[in-house]
Protein backbone atom coordinates (compact mmCIF):
# COMPACT_ATOMS: atom_id res chain seq x y z
CA UNK A 1 0.00 0.00 0.00
CA UNK A 2 1.51 3.75 -1.04
CA UNK A 3 -0.37 6.66 0.42
CA UNK A 4 0.39 9.34 -1.96
CA UNK A 5 -0.49 13.29 -2.63
CA UNK A 6 -2.50 13.38 -5.62
CA UNK A 7 -2.80 17.46 -6.95
CA UNK A 8 -5.60 18.24 -9.16
CA UNK A 9 -5.51 21.47 -10.43
CA UNK A 10 -8.33 23.23 -12.25
CA UNK A 11 -10.26 20.49 -9.46
CA UNK A 12 -13.77 22.82 -10.38
CA UNK A 13 -14.17 20.82 -13.40
CA UNK A 14 -16.60 18.79 -11.70
CA UNK A 15 -17.14 15.63 -13.34
CA UNK A 16 -13.64 14.24 -14.07
CA UNK A 17 -12.76 15.21 -10.13
CA UNK A 18 -15.49 13.37 -8.70
CA UNK A 19 -14.45 10.66 -11.52
CA UNK A 20 -11.17 10.43 -10.09
CA UNK A 21 -11.76 10.82 -6.33
CA UNK A 22 -14.02 7.74 -7.04
CA UNK A 23 -11.11 6.15 -8.78
CA UNK A 24 -8.70 6.87 -6.02
CA UNK A 25 -11.25 6.05 -3.46
CA UNK A 26 -11.96 2.41 -5.25
CA UNK A 27 -7.84 1.88 -5.27
CA UNK A 28 -7.26 -0.14 -1.78
CA UNK A 29 -3.34 0.19 -2.56
CA UNK A 30 -3.35 4.03 -2.70
CA UNK A 31 -5.24 3.91 0.98
CA UNK A 32 -4.13 6.55 3.26
CA UNK A 33 -3.25 8.81 0.19
CA UNK A 34 -4.44 12.81 0.05
CA UNK A 35 -6.07 14.66 -2.71
CA UNK A 36 -5.24 18.38 -2.68
CA UNK A 37 -8.35 20.35 -5.26
CA UNK A 38 -7.20 23.48 -6.63
CA UNK A 39 -9.47 25.63 -8.30
CA UNK A 40 -9.80 30.01 -9.08
CA UNK A 41 -12.74 29.37 -8.64
CA UNK A 42 -14.12 28.95 -4.98
CA UNK A 43 -17.65 28.00 -5.45
CA UNK A 44 -16.61 25.30 -7.85
CA UNK A 45 -13.79 23.89 -5.30
CA UNK A 46 -16.57 23.77 -2.12
CA UNK A 47 -18.86 21.98 -4.03
CA UNK A 48 -16.42 19.98 -5.44
CA UNK A 49 -14.60 19.55 -2.40
CA UNK A 50 -18.39 18.25 -0.07
CA UNK A 51 -19.27 16.19 -2.58
CA UNK A 52 -15.82 13.96 -2.83
CA UNK A 53 -15.45 14.39 1.27
CA UNK A 54 -18.98 12.79 1.35
CA UNK A 55 -17.82 10.34 -1.57
CA UNK A 56 -14.58 9.28 0.71
CA UNK A 57 -17.00 8.84 3.88
CA UNK A 58 -19.73 6.75 1.99
CA UNK A 59 -17.05 4.08 0.84
CA UNK A 60 -15.43 4.34 4.04
CA UNK A 61 -11.84 4.92 2.03
CA UNK A 62 -9.43 6.72 4.08
CA UNK A 63 -8.38 9.42 1.83
CA UNK A 64 -7.81 13.16 3.17
CA UNK A 65 -8.92 16.36 0.82
CA UNK A 66 -7.84 19.92 0.96
CA UNK A 67 -8.59 22.63 -1.08
CA UNK A 68 -6.44 25.06 -2.15
CA UNK A 69 -6.47 28.39 -4.75
CA UNK A 70 -2.87 28.43 -4.75
CA UNK A 71 -1.01 26.05 -7.73
CA UNK A 72 1.92 26.00 -5.43
CA UNK A 73 0.14 24.20 -3.01
CA UNK A 74 -1.26 21.70 -5.37
CA UNK A 75 2.46 20.79 -6.16
CA UNK A 76 4.36 20.42 -3.61
CA UNK A 77 4.96 16.77 -2.16
CA UNK A 78 2.94 15.56 -4.56
CA UNK A 79 3.55 12.78 -6.32
CA UNK A 80 0.86 12.91 -9.36
CA UNK A 81 -0.28 16.69 -10.34
CA UNK A 82 -3.40 16.05 -12.59
CA UNK A 83 -3.95 19.42 -14.99
CA UNK A 84 -7.24 20.16 -16.38
CA UNK A 85 -7.46 23.65 -15.93
CA UNK A 86 -8.95 25.99 -18.83
CA UNK A 87 -7.93 29.23 -18.80
CA UNK A 88 -10.10 32.27 -19.37
CA UNK A 89 -12.93 29.35 -19.95
CA UNK A 90 -15.31 28.88 -22.18
CA UNK A 91 -16.29 32.11 -22.82
CA UNK A 92 -12.58 33.26 -24.17
CA UNK A 93 -13.28 30.70 -27.07
CA UNK A 94 -16.59 32.02 -28.01
CA UNK A 95 -14.99 35.67 -28.06
CA UNK A 96 -12.45 34.67 -30.47
CA UNK A 97 -15.06 32.47 -32.19
CA UNK A 98 -16.61 35.43 -33.19
CA UNK A 99 -14.06 37.21 -33.84
CA UNK A 100 -13.03 35.15 -36.50
CA UNK A 101 -15.96 34.35 -38.08
CA UNK A 102 -17.42 38.59 -38.90
CA UNK A 103 -13.37 37.67 -41.10
CA UNK A 104 -15.26 34.75 -42.79
CA UNK A 105 -13.65 32.05 -40.52
CA UNK A 106 -16.48 29.68 -39.90
CA UNK A 107 -15.87 28.09 -36.40
CA UNK A 108 -12.67 30.49 -35.87
CA UNK A 109 -9.67 30.35 -36.74
CA UNK A 110 -8.23 27.51 -34.40
CA UNK A 111 -10.68 25.05 -36.30
CA UNK A 112 -8.24 23.79 -38.57
CA UNK A 113 -8.27 20.64 -40.78
CA UNK A 114 -7.95 17.71 -38.40
CA UNK A 115 -8.12 20.21 -35.71
CA UNK A 116 -12.19 21.00 -35.46
CA UNK A 117 -12.76 19.84 -31.95
CA UNK A 118 -14.32 23.56 -30.18
CA UNK A 119 -12.27 23.68 -27.26
CA UNK A 120 -9.03 22.66 -28.68
CA UNK A 121 -7.46 26.10 -29.85
CA UNK A 122 -3.68 26.23 -30.77
CA UNK A 123 -3.21 29.37 -32.33
CA UNK A 124 -4.94 31.92 -29.76
CA UNK A 125 -4.98 30.11 -26.46
CA UNK A 126 -1.57 31.96 -25.68
CA UNK A 127 -2.87 31.91 -21.93
CA UNK A 128 -3.75 28.31 -21.24
CA UNK A 129 -0.73 26.71 -23.29
CA UNK A 130 1.83 29.22 -20.85
CA UNK A 131 -0.18 28.17 -18.23
CA UNK A 132 0.49 24.86 -18.30
CA UNK A 133 3.93 25.27 -19.47
CA UNK A 134 4.72 27.10 -15.70
CA UNK A 135 2.94 24.41 -13.96
CA UNK A 136 5.18 22.00 -15.77
CA UNK A 137 7.99 24.26 -14.81
CA UNK A 138 7.04 24.21 -11.05
CA UNK A 139 6.87 20.69 -10.93
CA UNK A 140 10.60 20.76 -11.96
CA UNK A 141 11.65 22.86 -9.05
CA UNK A 142 8.70 22.14 -6.30
CA UNK A 143 8.21 18.27 -7.01
CA UNK A 144 10.59 17.35 -9.63
CA UNK A 145 9.91 13.32 -9.00
CA UNK A 146 6.12 13.82 -9.49
CA UNK A 147 4.36 12.87 -12.76
CA UNK A 148 2.42 15.38 -14.60
CA UNK A 149 -0.91 13.62 -16.05
CA UNK A 150 -2.21 16.42 -18.24
CA UNK A 151 -5.95 16.21 -19.10
CA UNK A 152 -6.09 19.78 -20.10
CA UNK A 153 -6.54 20.64 -24.07
CA UNK A 154 -4.57 21.05 -26.58
CA UNK A 155 -3.26 17.18 -24.95
CA UNK A 156 -1.29 16.96 -28.26
CA UNK A 157 0.71 20.50 -28.44
CA UNK A 158 1.14 20.23 -24.44
CA UNK A 159 2.44 16.90 -24.23
CA UNK A 160 4.56 17.86 -27.09
CA UNK A 161 5.78 21.48 -25.45
CA UNK A 162 6.84 19.63 -22.00
CA UNK A 163 8.45 16.59 -23.09
CA UNK A 164 10.48 18.65 -25.40
CA UNK A 165 11.06 21.44 -22.87
CA UNK A 166 10.94 20.31 -19.25
CA UNK A 167 12.70 17.22 -17.83
CA UNK A 168 9.67 15.73 -15.81
CA UNK A 169 7.76 12.77 -16.04
CA UNK A 170 4.90 13.67 -17.51
CA UNK A 171 2.20 12.09 -19.76
CA UNK A 172 -0.93 13.23 -21.62
CA UNK A 173 -4.35 11.78 -21.23
CA UNK A 174 -7.34 11.40 -22.82
CA UNK A 175 -10.69 9.35 -22.63
CA UNK A 176 -11.21 9.08 -26.79
CA UNK A 177 -10.05 5.80 -27.28
CA UNK A 178 -13.46 4.61 -25.46
CA UNK A 179 -14.99 5.08 -28.62
CA UNK A 180 -13.70 1.19 -29.48
CA UNK A 181 -16.04 -0.01 -26.42
CA UNK A 182 -18.93 1.94 -27.90
CA UNK A 183 -18.39 0.03 -31.24
CA UNK A 184 -18.04 -3.20 -29.01
CA UNK A 185 -21.18 -2.73 -27.04
CA UNK A 186 -22.87 -1.70 -30.56
CA UNK A 187 -21.96 -5.19 -32.17
CA UNK A 188 -23.06 -6.96 -28.82
CA UNK A 189 -19.50 -8.74 -27.94
CA UNK A 190 -18.09 -9.79 -24.71
CA UNK A 191 -15.44 -6.91 -23.97
CA UNK A 192 -12.99 -9.58 -22.65
CA UNK A 193 -12.99 -11.59 -25.56
CA UNK A 194 -12.18 -8.59 -28.33
CA UNK A 195 -8.47 -7.81 -28.74
CA UNK A 196 -7.98 -4.14 -29.78
CA UNK A 197 -5.21 -1.42 -30.33
CA UNK A 198 -5.33 1.86 -31.91
CA UNK A 199 -2.72 4.59 -32.70
CA UNK A 200 -1.81 8.04 -34.20
CA UNK A 201 -2.05 11.01 -32.63
CA UNK A 202 -4.43 12.85 -29.64
CA UNK A 203 -7.75 13.07 -31.38
CA UNK A 204 -6.36 11.67 -34.44
CA UNK A 205 -6.24 7.69 -33.93
CA UNK A 206 -7.06 4.42 -35.64
CA UNK A 207 -8.28 0.98 -34.62
CA UNK A 208 -5.43 -1.01 -36.28
CA UNK A 209 -6.22 -4.36 -34.29
CA UNK A 210 -9.82 -5.61 -33.40
CA UNK A 211 -9.51 -9.31 -32.79
CA UNK A 212 -12.55 -10.99 -31.34
CA UNK A 213 -12.28 -14.44 -30.05
CA UNK A 214 -8.72 -14.81 -31.86
CA UNK A 215 -9.79 -13.92 -35.28
CA UNK A 216 -10.00 -10.57 -37.17
CA UNK A 217 -13.58 -8.66 -36.56
CA UNK A 218 -13.43 -6.03 -38.70
CA UNK A 219 -15.74 -7.10 -41.12
CA UNK A 220 -18.82 -6.96 -38.09
CA UNK A 221 -17.79 -3.00 -38.38
CA UNK A 222 -18.20 -3.01 -42.03
CA UNK A 223 -21.53 -4.82 -41.47
CA UNK A 224 -22.50 -2.54 -38.60
CA UNK A 225 -21.55 0.83 -40.84
CA UNK A 226 -23.79 -0.56 -43.75
CA UNK A 227 -26.30 -1.78 -42.01
CA UNK A 228 -27.11 2.00 -39.09
CA UNK A 229 -25.41 4.65 -41.62
CA UNK A 230 -28.16 4.62 -43.92
CA UNK A 231 -30.80 6.06 -41.73
CA UNK A 232 -28.52 7.43 -38.81
CA UNK A 233 -29.88 9.70 -36.46
CA UNK A 234 -27.77 10.59 -33.93
CA UNK A 235 -29.16 10.27 -29.95
CA UNK A 236 -27.30 13.57 -28.88
CA UNK A 237 -24.19 15.81 -30.82
CA UNK A 238 -21.22 13.63 -29.52
CA UNK A 239 -22.84 10.30 -31.13
CA UNK A 240 -21.12 10.60 -33.97
CA UNK A 241 -18.76 7.02 -33.70
CA UNK A 242 -20.99 5.07 -36.02
CA UNK A 243 -22.03 7.76 -38.35
CA UNK A 244 -21.62 8.70 -42.13
CA UNK A 245 -18.88 10.84 -41.42
CA UNK A 246 -17.05 7.86 -39.72
CA UNK A 247 -17.58 5.42 -42.40
CA UNK A 248 -16.63 7.91 -44.87
CA UNK A 249 -13.04 8.47 -42.93
CA UNK A 250 -13.04 4.50 -42.25
CA UNK A 251 -13.21 3.94 -46.57
CA UNK A 252 -10.66 6.51 -47.48
CA UNK A 253 -7.77 5.83 -44.74
CA UNK A 254 -8.29 2.06 -44.77
CA UNK A 255 -8.77 1.89 -40.35
CA UNK A 256 -11.73 3.10 -38.30
CA UNK A 257 -11.12 6.77 -36.92
CA UNK A 258 -12.20 6.35 -32.94
CA UNK A 259 -13.58 8.74 -30.65
CA UNK A 260 -12.71 12.07 -31.22
CA UNK A 261 -11.18 11.61 -34.54
CA UNK A 262 -14.44 11.56 -35.95
CA UNK A 263 -14.79 15.32 -34.89
CA UNK A 264 -11.51 15.74 -36.91
CA UNK A 265 -11.72 15.15 -40.16
CA UNK A 266 -10.80 17.01 -43.45
CA UNK A 267 -12.75 20.48 -44.65
CA UNK A 268 -15.15 17.79 -46.63
CA UNK A 269 -17.14 17.63 -43.67
CA UNK A 270 -17.08 21.30 -41.91
CA UNK A 271 -16.67 23.50 -44.58
CA UNK A 272 -20.68 25.15 -42.94
CA UNK A 273 -23.59 23.71 -40.87
CA UNK A 274 -25.19 22.27 -44.08
CA UNK A 275 -22.38 20.26 -44.89
CA UNK A 276 -21.82 19.23 -41.05
CA UNK A 277 -25.70 17.93 -41.04
CA UNK A 278 -25.39 15.99 -44.21
CA UNK A 279 -22.19 13.71 -42.73
CA UNK A 280 -23.04 14.32 -38.94
CA UNK A 281 -26.85 14.02 -38.62
CA UNK A 282 -29.80 16.41 -38.25
CA UNK A 283 -30.18 18.35 -36.32
CA UNK A 284 -27.20 19.34 -35.06
CA UNK A 285 -24.14 18.82 -37.17
CA UNK A 286 -22.12 17.10 -34.81
CA UNK A 287 -20.99 18.52 -31.71
CA UNK A 288 -18.76 21.26 -33.09
CA UNK A 289 -21.21 23.18 -34.91
CA UNK A 290 -22.77 26.06 -33.57
CA UNK A 291 -25.98 23.93 -32.70
CA UNK A 292 -24.22 21.08 -31.40
CA UNK A 293 -21.15 23.31 -29.52
CA UNK A 294 -24.20 25.50 -27.86
CA UNK A 295 -26.25 22.12 -26.79
CA UNK A 296 -23.26 21.34 -25.02
CA UNK A 297 -22.09 24.59 -23.69
CA UNK A 298 -26.02 24.87 -21.81
CA UNK A 299 -25.65 21.58 -20.77
CA UNK A 300 -22.33 21.67 -19.13
CA UNK A 301 -23.67 25.18 -17.37
CA UNK A 302 -26.76 23.03 -15.92
CA UNK A 303 -23.96 20.39 -14.99
CA UNK A 304 -22.38 22.88 -12.68
CA UNK A 305 -25.45 23.89 -11.25
CA UNK A 306 -26.77 20.32 -10.45
CA UNK A 307 -23.69 19.60 -9.01
CA UNK A 308 -23.62 22.84 -6.50
CA UNK A 309 -27.24 21.74 -5.72
CA UNK A 310 -26.26 18.34 -4.61
CA UNK A 311 -23.10 19.64 -3.11
CA UNK A 312 -25.62 21.87 -0.94
CA UNK A 313 -28.35 18.87 -0.10
CA UNK A 314 -25.47 16.74 1.83
CA UNK A 315 -23.71 19.86 3.54
CA UNK A 316 -27.65 20.51 4.98
CA UNK A 317 -28.05 16.93 5.09
CA UNK A 318 -24.76 15.55 6.63
CA UNK A 319 -26.43 12.21 7.57
CA UNK A 320 -28.27 12.05 4.37
CA UNK A 321 -27.46 8.23 3.08
CA UNK A 322 -24.60 8.56 -0.17
CA UNK A 323 -25.70 6.14 -2.48
CA UNK A 324 -29.97 5.64 -2.33
CA UNK A 325 -33.07 6.24 -4.79
CA UNK A 326 -34.61 7.66 -1.20
CA UNK A 327 -31.75 10.79 -1.10
CA UNK A 328 -31.85 10.97 -5.48
CA UNK A 329 -35.39 11.29 -5.12
CA UNK A 330 -35.54 13.81 -2.14
CA UNK A 331 -32.80 15.69 -4.18
CA UNK A 332 -34.83 15.33 -7.31
CA UNK A 333 -37.70 16.96 -5.41
CA UNK A 334 -36.36 19.96 -3.74
CA UNK A 335 -34.16 21.24 -7.31
CA UNK A 336 -36.83 19.94 -10.04
CA UNK A 337 -37.45 23.72 -10.90
CA UNK A 338 -33.94 24.94 -11.27
CA UNK A 339 -32.25 21.92 -12.57
CA UNK A 340 -33.13 18.89 -14.87
CA UNK A 341 -33.72 16.01 -12.95
CA UNK A 342 -31.83 13.83 -15.64
CA UNK A 343 -28.92 16.10 -14.85
CA UNK A 344 -29.43 16.06 -10.93
CA UNK A 345 -29.55 12.23 -11.71
CA UNK A 346 -26.31 11.87 -14.00
CA UNK A 347 -24.30 14.18 -10.99
CA UNK A 348 -25.90 11.57 -8.79
CA UNK A 349 -23.95 8.82 -10.94
CA UNK A 350 -21.02 9.84 -10.19
CA UNK A 351 -21.67 8.99 -6.69
CA UNK A 352 -22.66 5.41 -7.37
CA UNK A 353 -19.73 3.21 -5.54
CA UNK A 354 -20.05 0.32 -8.56
CA UNK A 355 -19.39 2.86 -11.26
CA UNK A 356 -15.88 2.59 -13.74
CA UNK A 357 -14.90 5.85 -14.52
CA UNK A 358 -13.31 5.60 -17.62
CA UNK A 359 -10.41 7.72 -16.83
CA UNK A 360 -6.63 5.98 -16.25
CA UNK A 361 -4.73 8.44 -14.17
CA UNK A 362 -5.76 6.54 -10.98
CA UNK A 363 -4.88 3.26 -12.64
CA UNK A 364 -1.91 4.24 -13.57
CA UNK A 365 -0.60 5.92 -10.64
CA UNK A 366 -1.32 2.94 -8.83
CA UNK A 367 0.83 0.67 -11.66
CA UNK A 368 3.50 2.77 -11.22
CA UNK A 369 3.60 2.85 -7.22
CA UNK A 370 2.45 -0.63 -6.11
CA UNK A 371 3.40 -2.19 -9.91
CA UNK A 372 -0.33 -3.90 -10.42
CA UNK A 373 0.18 -3.97 -14.02
CA UNK A 374 -2.12 -2.26 -16.75
CA UNK A 375 -2.96 -1.76 -20.02
CA UNK A 376 -3.88 2.16 -21.12
CA UNK A 377 -3.47 4.45 -23.87
CA UNK A 378 -1.17 6.97 -23.58
CA UNK A 379 0.46 10.54 -24.95
CA UNK A 380 3.99 10.42 -25.33
CA UNK A 381 6.80 10.42 -27.06
CA UNK A 382 7.35 8.06 -29.63
CA UNK A 383 10.44 6.83 -30.10
CA UNK A 384 10.64 4.77 -32.35
CA UNK A 385 6.73 2.92 -31.79
CA UNK A 386 5.23 4.38 -35.20
CA UNK A 387 7.69 4.19 -38.35
CA UNK A 388 8.23 7.56 -39.84
CA UNK A 389 7.51 9.41 -37.40
CA UNK A 390 9.98 11.05 -34.92
CA UNK A 391 11.00 9.95 -31.85
CA UNK A 392 10.45 13.25 -30.32
CA UNK A 393 6.72 13.66 -31.53
CA UNK A 394 4.24 12.81 -28.73
CA UNK A 395 1.90 9.65 -30.26
CA UNK A 396 -1.43 8.40 -28.42
CA UNK A 397 -0.64 4.52 -28.29
CA UNK A 398 -0.96 1.30 -26.95
CA UNK A 399 0.58 1.10 -23.59
CA UNK A 400 1.62 -1.12 -20.22
CA UNK A 401 2.49 0.23 -17.16
CA UNK A 402 3.69 -1.26 -13.82
CA UNK A 403 6.52 -0.50 -11.39
CA UNK A 404 9.25 -0.41 -13.40
CA UNK A 405 7.84 2.59 -15.97
CA UNK A 406 5.73 2.82 -18.83
CA UNK A 407 6.54 0.45 -21.28
CA UNK A 408 4.93 1.11 -25.34
CA UNK A 409 3.62 -2.22 -27.20
CA UNK A 410 4.68 -2.76 -30.77
CA UNK A 411 1.70 -1.54 -33.46
CA UNK A 412 0.80 -4.76 -35.25
CA UNK A 413 -0.42 -4.60 -37.53
CA UNK A 414 1.44 -1.14 -38.42
CA UNK A 415 -0.58 2.08 -39.25
CA UNK A 416 -1.45 2.54 -42.99
CA UNK A 417 0.70 4.74 -44.77
CA UNK A 418 -2.41 7.22 -46.23
CA UNK A 419 -3.06 7.60 -42.50
CA UNK A 420 0.72 8.16 -41.71
CA UNK A 421 1.16 10.42 -45.26
CA UNK A 422 -1.98 12.41 -45.22
CA UNK A 423 -3.59 12.91 -41.56
CA UNK A 424 -0.85 12.30 -39.47
CA UNK A 425 2.10 14.45 -41.26
CA UNK A 426 -0.26 17.90 -41.57
CA UNK A 427 -1.62 17.41 -37.96
CA UNK A 428 1.77 17.35 -37.04
CA UNK A 429 3.20 19.99 -39.10
CA UNK A 430 0.49 21.97 -37.68
CA UNK A 431 1.55 21.22 -34.06
CA UNK A 432 5.25 22.20 -35.02
CA UNK A 433 4.19 25.50 -36.18
CA UNK A 434 1.99 26.50 -33.32
CA UNK A 435 5.02 25.04 -30.58
CA UNK A 436 7.47 27.22 -32.84
CA UNK A 437 4.84 30.12 -32.44
CA UNK A 438 4.71 29.94 -28.86
CA UNK A 439 8.27 29.19 -28.68
CA UNK A 440 9.41 32.04 -30.53
CA UNK A 441 6.78 34.45 -29.69
CA UNK A 442 7.08 35.14 -33.88
CA UNK A 443 3.69 36.09 -34.91
CA UNK A 444 5.02 35.44 -38.66
CA UNK A 445 4.19 32.12 -37.51
CA UNK A 446 0.46 32.65 -36.87
CA UNK A 447 -0.11 34.47 -39.99
CA UNK A 448 1.26 31.67 -41.70
CA UNK A 449 -1.35 29.07 -40.05
CA UNK A 450 -3.77 31.34 -42.07
CA UNK A 451 -2.19 32.09 -45.12
CA UNK A 452 -2.20 28.00 -45.49
CA UNK A 453 -6.05 28.11 -44.60
CA UNK A 454 -8.78 27.88 -46.98
CA UNK A 455 -11.11 30.17 -45.90
CA UNK A 456 -8.16 33.13 -45.93
CA UNK A 457 -8.88 35.22 -49.36
CA UNK A 458 -6.02 37.57 -48.60
CA UNK A 459 -3.30 38.71 -46.50
CA UNK A 460 -5.43 41.82 -44.66
CA UNK A 461 -7.71 39.23 -43.59
CA UNK A 462 -5.07 37.77 -42.44
CA UNK A 463 -3.65 40.65 -40.18
CA UNK A 464 -7.17 42.25 -39.41
CA UNK A 465 -8.52 38.79 -37.58
CA UNK A 466 -5.36 38.48 -35.46
CA UNK A 467 -5.18 42.18 -34.81
CA UNK A 468 -9.02 41.96 -33.20
CA UNK A 469 -8.34 39.09 -31.51
CA UNK A 470 -4.71 40.57 -29.92
CA UNK A 471 -6.60 43.41 -28.60
CA UNK A 472 -8.74 41.36 -26.41
CA UNK A 473 -7.84 42.56 -22.54
CA UNK A 474 -6.86 39.21 -21.59
CA UNK A 475 -4.40 38.77 -24.38
CA UNK A 476 -2.05 41.49 -23.20
CA UNK A 477 0.41 38.92 -22.28
CA UNK A 478 0.02 37.19 -25.43
CA UNK A 479 0.11 40.56 -27.71
CA UNK A 480 3.47 41.23 -26.00
CA UNK A 481 4.56 37.76 -26.51
CA UNK A 482 4.09 38.47 -30.31
CA UNK A 483 5.69 41.90 -30.60
CA UNK A 484 9.13 40.81 -29.81
CA UNK A 485 10.37 40.05 -33.50
P1 LIG B 1 -14.31 24.12 -17.27
O1 LIG B 1 -14.13 25.57 -17.60
O2 LIG B 1 -15.68 23.62 -16.94
O3 LIG B 1 -13.39 23.73 -16.01
C1 LIG B 1 -12.07 24.13 -15.94
C2 LIG B 1 -11.76 24.56 -14.52
O4 LIG B 1 -10.48 25.21 -14.57
C3 LIG B 1 -12.75 25.57 -13.91
O5 LIG B 1 -13.21 25.10 -12.67
C4 LIG B 1 -11.92 26.84 -13.76
O6 LIG B 1 -12.29 27.61 -12.64
C5 LIG B 1 -10.52 26.27 -13.63
N1 LIG B 1 -9.46 27.24 -13.91
C6 LIG B 1 -9.43 28.24 -14.80
N2 LIG B 1 -8.26 28.91 -14.69
C7 LIG B 1 -7.55 28.31 -13.72
C8 LIG B 1 -6.27 28.53 -13.15
N3 LIG B 1 -5.50 29.54 -13.56
N4 LIG B 1 -5.86 27.71 -12.17
C9 LIG B 1 -6.64 26.71 -11.74
N5 LIG B 1 -7.86 26.44 -12.23
C10 LIG B 1 -8.31 27.24 -13.21
O7 LIG B 1 -13.68 23.32 -18.46
P2 LIG B 1 -13.91 21.79 -18.88
O8 LIG B 1 -14.94 21.75 -19.93
O9 LIG B 1 -14.04 20.95 -17.67
O10 LIG B 1 -12.52 21.47 -19.59
C11 LIG B 1 -11.28 21.55 -18.94
C12 LIG B 1 -10.18 21.09 -19.88
O11 LIG B 1 -10.23 19.67 -20.02
C13 LIG B 1 -10.33 21.64 -21.31
O12 LIG B 1 -9.04 21.92 -21.82
C14 LIG B 1 -10.97 20.49 -22.06
O13 LIG B 1 -10.70 20.56 -23.44
C15 LIG B 1 -10.27 19.33 -21.40
N6 LIG B 1 -10.91 18.00 -21.54
C16 LIG B 1 -10.08 16.95 -21.65
C17 LIG B 1 -10.59 15.68 -21.75
C18 LIG B 1 -9.63 14.51 -21.86
O14 LIG B 1 -10.06 13.36 -21.98
N7 LIG B 1 -8.33 14.74 -21.81
C19 LIG B 1 -11.97 15.48 -21.73
C20 LIG B 1 -12.81 16.58 -21.58
C21 LIG B 1 -12.27 17.86 -21.47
Amino acid sequence: MTAVKVGIIGAGSAAFSLRLVGDLCKTKGLSGSSVTLMDIDENRLMAVHALAKKFAEGLGADIKFETTTNVDDAIRDASFVVNTALVGGHSYFEKVRQISEKYGYYRGIDSQEFNMVSDYYTITNYNQIKFMHDVAKKIEKLSPKAWLLQAANPVFELTNLITRTVPINMVGICHGHHGVDHIIEKLGLDPNKVEWEVAGVNHGIWLTKFIYQGKDASPLIDELLEKEVGNFKPTDPFDDQISLVAKDMYEFYGKMPIGDTVRNGSWKYHFDLETKKKWFGEPWGGVDSELGWKWYQDRQAEIATAMQKVADYFQKNPNAKLFSKDTLDEIISQTKNEVKAELTQEIYNLLDPQRKSGEQHILLANALLNGEKVDLVLNLPNNGTISGISDDVAVEIPVYADKDGIHHYEINPPLPERIKKMYLAPRINRMEMALEAYLTGDRKVLEEFLIRDPRTKSYDQVVKVLNEILALPENKEMRDHYSKK
